[in-house]
Formats: C-alpha cells, sequence, structure tokens
C-alpha cells in the first residue's frame, strides 16, 4: 500500500517529523533511497483568486495523483502549503527516482478541476539520494529542498537532482542578489550607451543602451552574469524599469541641451513583458514628453517561450503606443522565421557571430546576405552588430545593410563621452564616428 499523508484531519496524519524517521529508519537499514521533495508551482494564485476551498482541493487531488506515480510502499507526505515530500525506497539507480519524478511532473500539468473551473498547476521537482547527498534525514530533505529551489530558478516545471556543491553556489547567489539590490537602491548601477552609425552617410540616430554593475566588492559584474541573476531572483522587473527610466532621462537631458537626437535601444527580458512594461513606458513617455520613437525595445527569440496571452497583449499595448521592436541576435535562435511573423518588428539587428565571418567565411556571407535581403523584403531596417573592422563595414555596406554597432566605430560608453559625439553630428556624418570621438 502507499502510504499517502494528507492535510491534518484527513486521512492518516503526517508532517515533517514522521516523514524524517521514516527516511531514518529507511537510512539505518541501508538501502539505497530518494527523498523527494515536489512544490506546486503558482499555487498560491489558486488560493487568492479561487479560494481556499479550492485550493484544498487542488491539493488533494495533487496528493492523490503524486501517491499514483509511486509504488506501494513509498511514503507521500504533505510537508507545509504546496510542498510534498517523498520517499522512495530501494532506489537502485537514479534513474528510477528520475522516473518517478518525470511521470510526478506530468500528472501534476493535467488540469485540475476546482470550484467547478478548470485550472492548470505545474511542479518542481527536486532529489536527494542516499548514499551520497547527506548523512542524516533532516541533510537528505534539506538537499531535496536546494534542488528543488534551483529546479524553480530553471523555470519552474522542472526536476533536478541535488549537486554537490550546489550550497556554494547558492550562497554565492544570495550574496549577489543581497548585494544587487543594495547597487539598485544606492544607485550604483550605470548605463553605457554605443553608437550605431547609418552605412551609407555615417549618420548616428541611435545608440544601444547597455547596463553596467561595479560592485565595490564583486567589482565589475558582467550584464550575461547580472541579467539571468535579475531574472532568477525577480529583480528583473525592479532593474529593468530603472534601466527605461534612467536611459529615457538621459534623452531628455541631452535633447534639451539641444544635442542630436538619438533614439535609445534598450534591451528588454521576455520576463519583464508581461509584468509592467507597458506601465513603466507610458509613464516614462508621459513624465519626459518624449516621443515613443524616442525608443526601441530590443527583444530576443526568448520571448517565443513565454508566449502567452500576456505578453501578446503587452506587446500590441506597446505598439499601440508608438514603440518600435527589435530582434536582437538575429540569427542564432530556433525561431528566427516564426518571430517575423508574430511580432510587429521594425528592426532585425543581425548577431556579431555573422559579422564576424562576413569579408572571409562563405557560409557567414552567405547568411548576412540572405538576412538583409529578407530584411529589405520585409521592409525591416537591419543593423549589424559586433562591426570590428573596416572591411567588415565596406562589405556590409555592399550587401545593402542599413546601420552598423561595434568596436569599429566606438566601445559602449558612458553618457558624458558620448555626449562629445553628440555635439558633433557633421563630424558623424564623416563615415565613422569614432574619428569625432578621437579629436
Ligand atoms: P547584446 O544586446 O547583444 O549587446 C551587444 C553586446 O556586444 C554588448 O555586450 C556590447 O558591449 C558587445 N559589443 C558591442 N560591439 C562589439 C564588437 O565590436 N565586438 C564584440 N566582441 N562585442 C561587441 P555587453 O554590454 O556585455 O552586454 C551583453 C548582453 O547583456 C547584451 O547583449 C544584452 O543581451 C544583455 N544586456 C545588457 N544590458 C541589458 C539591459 O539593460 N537589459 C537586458 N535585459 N539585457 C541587457
Ligand atoms: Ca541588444
Ligand atoms: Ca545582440
Amino acid at each position: 500500500m502507499i502510504r499517502t499523508v494528507h492535510m491534518s484531519g484527513e486521512r492518516r496524519l503526517t508532517n515533517r517529523q514522521v516523514f524524517l524517521t521514516a527516511v531514518e529508519r529507511a537510512r539505518s537499514v541501508n538501502t539505497p533511497l530518494a527523498v523527494m521533495l515536489v512544490d506546486l508551482d503558482r499555487f498560491r494564485q489558486i488560493n487568492d483568486v479561487l479560494g481556499r476551498d479550492a485550493g484544498n482541493q487542488v491539493l488533494r487531488e495533487a496528493a492523490n495523483r503524486i501517491g499514483r506515480c509511486v509504488r506501494e510502499g513509498d511514503l507521500v507526505c504533505r510537508l507545509v502549503g504546496d510542498e510534498f515530500a517523498v520517499l522512495l525506497e530501494g532506489i537502485e539507480s537514479p534513474a528510477l527516482a528520475a522516473a518517478a519524478a518525470e511521470s510526478i511532473r506530468t500528472e501534476i500539468n493535467r488540469s485540475f478541476l476546482a470550484a467547478k473551473r478548470e485550472v492548470h498547476v505545474s511542479a518542481s521537482v527536486g532529489i536527494a539520494l542516499h548514499p551520497g547527498d547527506g548523512d542524516s534525514a533532516e541533510e537528505l530533505l534539506q538537499r531535496a529542498d536546494i534542488a528543488m529551489s534551483q529546479a524553480k530558478r530553471a523555470g519552474r516545471g522542472n526536476r533536478q537532482f541535488h549537486a554537490a556543491g550546489s550550497e556554494t553556489r547558492i550562497s554565492g547567489k544570495l550574496e549577489m542578489e543581497t548585494r544587487l539590490r543594495r547597487a539598485l537602491d544606492l544607485g550604483q548601477l550605470e548605463l553605457h550607451y554605443q553608437p550605431q552609425a547609418n552605412l551609407s552617410d555615417g549618420a548616428m540616430n541611435a545608440v544601444e543602451v547597455l547596463l553596467r554593475w561595479n560592485d565595490p566588492v564583486l567589482g565589475s559584474v558582467p550584464p550575461e552574469q547580472l541579467i539571468p541573476l535579475a531574472e532568477e531572483t525577480g529583480l528583473i522587473h525592479a532593474v529593468g524599469a530603472w534601466v527605461i527610466e534612467t536611459a529615457a532621462a538621459q534623452a531628455r537631458a541631452w535633447r534639451d541641451a539641444g544635442l542630436h537626437p538619438v533614439r535609445m535601444c534598450v534591451n528588454v527580458s521576455p520576463m519583464q513583458l508581461n509584468t509592467g512594461l507597458v506601465e513603466t513606458v507610458s509613464r516614462v513617455l508621459q513624465r519626459t514628453g518624449l516621443p515613443a520613437s524616442a525608443f526601441e525595445l530590443e527583444l530576443t527569440e526568448g520571448v517565443m517561450l513565454a508566449r502567452d496571452r500576456e505578453t501578446g497583449a503587452a506587446i500590441q499595448a506597446l505598439r499601440a503606443l508608438g514603440v518600435d521592436f527589435a530582434i536582437d541576435d538575429f540569427g542564432t535562435g530556433h525561431s528566427t522565421f516564426e518571430i517575423l511573423k508574430l511580432l510587429p518588428v521594425s528592426t532585425l539587428k543581425l548577431d556579431g557571430s555573422f559579422v564576424r565571418g562576413v569579408c572571409d567565411k562563405a557560409d557567414d556571407v552567405a547568411i548576412v546576405a540572405a538576412c538583409i535581403s529578407l530584411a529589405r523584403t520585409l521592409g525591416l531596417r537591419v543593423v549589424a552588430e559586433g562591426v570590428e573592422t573596416a572591411e567588415q563595414c565596406e562589405r556590409l555596406r555592399h550587401l545593402g545593410c542599413h546601420d552598423y554597432q561595434g568596436y569599429y566605430i566606438a566601445r559602449p560608453m558612458p553618457a558624458h563621452a558620448l555626449e562629445k559625439l553628440l555635439t558633433r553630428p557633421r563630424a558623424v556624418r564623416s563615415g565613422r564616428v569614432q574619428l569625432a570621438l578621437a579629436k
């Protein structure tokens, strides 16, 4: 018989202590075992929206479903809230635990009926194995918990085995998270700006806005590290809003100073789209009086993964405000063509990895030429990224690319350095912005 343990007052009551005792007993007879922690994703929303009764219905059904995924004699126990612990005894190979976790995820993914409504939840599962992952029941449960948190961070609805050393990684991340929060509060984040220039007349009409974080202890944290951290911790909303507000204030200040107006191309993480981005952009437009055309939002194909109703509505709302979109890193993803059909984009940014070979690699030349021709047919502006040499620049001009960006023009730079370029829009027209900067 599967020992399924439900909520207090129902069938058999158990708790963390009962579970730990069972694990300790299994451990003492030295059978290989797996401790799994199953957490329902977005369960709180069900409680909030449909009420506690509906929430309890889902929990009861979830416990039954989990019970059906394990073998006779295994223990399923609701620990607290929407968290279930599972003890699998006599697990000879991790593959068996993985298989049980997979069937739990599949079962939980099926819709639930609660308050006469169909609701959907998913489950994140963390797995710790004995022997290997801990010297006590408490330690095994703790490590299953860490693995579960990692599974959640990897994007919910995942499963994850405990990995040795992950505690240090986690504490490293916690430390970084704390420091990032502090950096936001103390105004330690900074924006750099990298010009884009037109290939035919050298005019600089846009700059890409790039985030910089120089922490007093961690040193300079590259955006490749900072952005995923912000996404995992939910700080991306605050960080993203700060980027847009700061870029807008900068654009306003440059225009007020009578400098050559440039469009701000801001990178946006897919996670920002359905949480507050529309409000941030419209607030910023109102406050600064800037036209929506002063911005372009750069999206990657990652946005396709989060393609839900809210994301679609946010994109439409931003379009309605008059904001343009660019597809970033074009050509590196899997859904390249689909995204052109589904998103109202006006710019395509050719990834630097193709641009690098545009002078000497036949494949890259073919890809770049095809992308430029495709973009032109669709009436899109093409910006080549990562342009580092005069030869690349010449080749791209020849292939009909509109604009370019890269170290050949200038590296990303702080606002005060970019200002020098903006005071000489004529000099910029000489063809290479760096010429103007060098003077
Ligand atoms: P990205 O959007 O593809 O930005 C272009 C990256 O290429 C920048 O790196 C830039 O410094 C670098 N780059 C520019 N010209 C050249 C060149 O000629 N050669 C080479 N090798 N590299 C060049 P950075 O600033 O380190 O940013 C990395 C990524 O971080 C960005 O890639 C973007 O995806 C992300 N990112 C930066 N700022 C933000 C932000 O505010 N929000 C979000 N969501 N992502 C951001
Ligand atoms: Ca970008
Ligand atoms: Ca890019």
